[in-house]
């Protein structure tokens, strides 16, 4: 019998349901918070935002990394901003349309009342974050300043130069920090959560491998949150930072959190293009740049391929012969289209021949306009950093004048191809940010909620930070008021010593293998299936066969790997090792989702459903729903599928329309 997912979503018209939500939720006493523990993993914005809130109500917080400082999360790397409804700007936007922009922007795939309370929050992170003393860029007048992201037609991105995940967690980690210091928070650094403990159906605690000494630790609780971040880094290659990674949500899912929409995986239109096969990681250039820069490769087959074999410059291409391919395609957004349209249609003309690096692979992206119009002094306020990390990386000054033609003036280009960037797919929660396993949240870009099949720029530190500060601490206290508080849950009991042995008799079955081959070598090779088969253009055909490769890499991991050292002390190769265990899992999630839905929305797009002119293709009839997988038993074993099914009551679902 199929199976029924509750999502709690309150009953009432949209813009009320949270308020009626927070109005009739049950609270704990004061007393009782004292005598409450709850664990949250990852002290990224999520997870730190929500660790400080909970301490500041009155909770036992434990709060675990795996870095050595919750400051080296990786929400630090965040660059371009962090949308709000402020609408200081006065260009008529609103929360409806903050609201309406991402509803749309996903592809009518999110869960309508999640967004509409994200939107609803954005203000007072805002607020919250500038009391925090967050030095978001101002105007000359001393008001807070704002650009555009895209999928929008107004400016609402909230930024600290290209450091606004810098800034705002700096916020978050001083909130920490005064929780740690007033004792309601207690930190574990250098600590992995390899495992949930599930005691009568509620999880009750995690298991814990402390990164320096390898020991295995046990730690219990009335309630565990993850924030745990998304599962890009599958894809080996990744704007993603090196250590993110995602055992804790795949280590929860095989213990019964179903997992949603994990084939929705944002591809990225601005990131510096691969340029060997040694690269472990890539780099983003911030959707803020495309405020500015302006996407085009040639016009001419002719000039690309000069520009392949480098006997020609971008610079060397006069403005006629440009083709900016965004602002033909679609007049109404221009450069500043949702990125799946955007890395779509840098695809497509590279199909096409008109790629502009040596590969191929790249398009430009050229600020030769608007630093004739601004001056290169306003256009390094807002993007120096980029400029600096861009020239680091690859030896180019995009602010540097490389050509006059003509009177006109041609400036430096960047090049940019699409990459793997982020995971709106992740694990289910209702609209109380609850799994399918009582007492087990989740939240940030590790659950599924907001973003439907593609997120808009500068959404995921808006929906960490509501999550975090303006969510969670209602919702859990939902749960928690019924709970016991004394005594506190012991973790001698027989399930933390059946988790603990599960995950002994894992490690020791990783460093038996003794096999050949390093943790990276098999991680590259993943990635690479995940890229060809499961990457920007599916097929069912690819998809089949991307399962069947990704078995093969499961069996060679499982009989071929090695790693060096022992499992007492630091051990990063042990380390990697669990993590790619799970990033094959993951990988099959991913193609399994992606095959089963016969449609091509936001992220995931299948080749076999696209409009004559190659846009995504939808099929409202048949999958309107979240899409969420659960755990066989099996690694090897296929999930089994359950449908949410979507409803819409205060908008329309339309074709996606970017044009006009
Ligand atoms: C280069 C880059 C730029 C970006 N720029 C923007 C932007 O401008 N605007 C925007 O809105 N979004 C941006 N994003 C997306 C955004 O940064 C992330 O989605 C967001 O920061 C994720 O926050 P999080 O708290 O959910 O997870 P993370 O910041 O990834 O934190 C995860 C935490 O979990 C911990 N952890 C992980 N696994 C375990 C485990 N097993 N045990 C214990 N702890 C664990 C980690 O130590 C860490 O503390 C960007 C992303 C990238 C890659």
């Amino acid at each position: 019998m199929a199976k029924q997912l509750d999502s709690k979503i309150p009953a009432g018209p949209v813009s009320e349901k949270w308020k009626e939500y927070k109005a009739h939720q049950r609270l704990v006493n004061p007393k009782n918070k004292l005598k409450l523990d709850v664990i949250v993993v990852g002290t990224g914005l999520a997870g730190a935002s929500a660790a400080a809130s909970l301490g500041e109500m009155g909770f036992n917080v434990l709060n675990f990394c795996i870095q050595d400082s919750p400051r080296r999360a990786h929400s630090i790397a965040a660059q371009g901003g962090i949308n709000a409804a402020k609408c200081y700007q006065n260009d008529g936007d609103s929360v409806y349309r903050l609201f309406y922009d991402t509803v749309k922007g996903g592809d009518y795939r999110a869960r309508e009342a999640n967004v509409y309370r994200l939107a609803e929050v954005s203000n007072n992170i805002i607020d919250q974050c500038v009391a925090q003393g967050v030095p978001f860029a101002r105007e000359y007048g001393g008001m807070l300043a704002n650009r555009s992201f895209g999928g929008a037609q107004v400016s609402r991105t909230f930024y600290a130069k290209g450091q606004t995940g810098q800034q705002l967690l700096l916020g978050a980690y001083s909130s920490l920090m005064c929780q740690v210091h007033a004792g309601t928070v207690k930190l574990f650094t250098r600590y992995e959560m390899e495992d949930v403990v599930i005691v009568d159906g509620r999880a009750r605690g995690i298991i814990a491998k402390n990164l320096i000494t390898g020991k295995l630790e046990r730690f219990s609780a009335n309630a565990v949150v993850i924030a745990t971040g998304g599962y890009g880094n599958t894809y080996f290659l990744s704007t993603n930072a090196m250590g993110c990674n995602c055992t804790a949500a795949v280590q929860c899912y095989r213990k019964g959190a179903m997992f949603a929409n994990p084939s929705y995986v944002q591809i990225h239109p601005t990131c510096i293009p691969v340029h060997g096969d040694k690269q472990s990681k890539l780099t983003l250039m911030s959707e803020s740049l495309r405020n500015d820069g302006r996407i085009w490769v040639p016009k001419k087959l002719e000039d690309a391929k000069a520009l392949q074999a480098g006997t020609k410059k971008g610079s060397d291409i006069p403005e006629e012969d440009r083709d900016y391919y965004l602002e033909r395609r679609y007049p109404a957004f221009g450069n500043l289209v949702p990125r799946d349209v955007a890395s779509r249609a840098a695809k497509e003309r590279c199909d096409k021949g008109y790629g502009v690096n040596n590969t191929g692979l790249a398009v430009f992206l050229d600020f030769s306009e608007s630093i004739e119009r601004l001056g290169i002094d306003i256009v390094r306020q807002r993007y120096g950093n980029l400029f600096d990390m861009y020239e680091e990386i690859t030896d180019v000054n995009p602010g540097e004048l490389a050509n006059e033609i003509n009177g006109v003036k041609y400036y430096n280009p960047m090049m940019i191809f699409p990459a793997v960037h982020y995971t709106m797919g992740g694990i289910w929660v209702d609209y109380e940010l609850q799994t399918t396993i009582k007492g087990l949240f989740a939240i940030g870009e590790c659950n599924f909620s907001d973003h439907g099949a593609n997120r808009l720029g500068a959404s995921a530190l808006m929906q960490g930070l509501a999550d975090g500060y303006f969510v969670l601490p209602y919702t859990i206290q939902n749960y928690l008021a019924d709970q016991e508080v004394w005594p506190r849950i012991s973790t001698d009991l027989p399930e933390f010593d059946e988790a603990q042995k599960g995950v002994e008799k894992e490690i020791d079955r990783l460093m038996n293998i003794k096999g050949k081959r390093s943790v990276d070598s098999i991680h590259k090779e993943l990635g690479h299936i995940m890229w060809e088969h499961v990457g920007m253009g599916r097929t069912a055909e690819g998809l089949k066969e991307g399962l069947e490769l990704i078995k093969k890499i499961k069996h060679e991991f499982d009989t071929n790997l090695f790693i060096p050292g022992s499992k007492d002390g630091l051990n990063t190769e042990l380390d990697k090792a669990i993590h790619l265990r799970d990033f094959i899992l993951m990988g099959q999630l991913v193609a399994y989702d992606a095959l089963s839905r016969n449609e091509s929305c936001g992220g995931h797009f299948r080749e076999e459903y696209q409009t004559e002119e190659g846009e995504a293709k939808r099929d409202d009839e048949n999958y309107f729903y979240v899409g969420c997988w659960e755990y066989q038993g099996e690694d090897t074993t296929a999930p089994e599928l359950t449908k949410e099914p979507l409803e819409y009551e205060a908008i329309k679902v339309q074709t996606r329309n970017y044009k006009n």
